[in-house]
């Protein structure tokens, strides 16, 4: 007998491949490429890259 999926477990699945719910806000947390920079000694600027996952708790600073 075939296993029949529902809607919800697809959608679930689709989400858990997004990435991670968030235990606060509920939200599916997304991973985006924040991009910041700083000065670095010698008078250039330095790029950080890193990936980090954004959902409602940290959206705002993440945005801001
Ligand atoms: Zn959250």
């Amino acid at each position: 007998m075939a296993k029949q999926q529902t809607f919800a477990d697809k959608a679930m699945k689709a989400a858990m491949r997004l990435g991670k719910k968030c235990q606060v806000c509920g939200t599916i947390k997304q991973p985006i490429l924040f991009v910041s920079s700083e000065p670095s000694k010698h008078g250039s600027i330095r790029f950080n890259h890193q990936r980090i996952q954004v959902c409602k708790c940290n959206e705002k600073e993440v945005y801001a």
